[in-house]
């Protein structure tokens, strides 16, 4: 990896520790996020009507099922619709950097070269 996908990362490793300082009992399963995002395809199967998919979110099981905060724990309050017991709603554990490293995947490219001429060669 070279150094600037590097510093992504470090980057990145921060802020999670940043955040598990915060909210060290932040629920694992959805990331603190107290639900989770699924995309469909809303047309009958086997015809495509519209192209493009459907959003929905689903409560996570681990947390906001069971009444609880997803980031301290804390139980909520049942007749409020916040996913949180007061806790900000838009804070959840950051998700590792999105990157494409060129050396990485020409190292890659390299390693698979390697093995599929060692298969050959046998
Ligand atoms: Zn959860
Ligand atoms: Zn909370
Ligand atoms: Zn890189």
């Amino acid at each position: 990896m070279c150094s600037e996908c590097q510093e992504l990362m470090e980057k990145h490793q921060k802020s999670l520790v940043e955040f598990e300082r915060q909210y060290p009992k932040y629920c694992h399963a959805c990331d603190g996020r107290g639900y989770f995002e699924y995309s469909y395809d809303p047309s009958p199967a086997g015809v495509s009507l519209s192209p493009g998919r459907m959003y929905d979110t689903e409560p996570c099981i681990e947390c906001t099922e069971r009444g609880v905060c997803p980031l301290c724990t804390r139980p909520l309050t049942r007749d409020s619709d916040n996913r949180t017991c007061g806790c900000p709603e838009n804070i959840y554990a950051p998700s590792p950097p999105d990157f494409e490293c060129p050396q990485l995947i020409e190292q890659n490219r390299i390693y698979w070269q390697e093995v599929e001429r060692g298969i050959k060669q046998r």
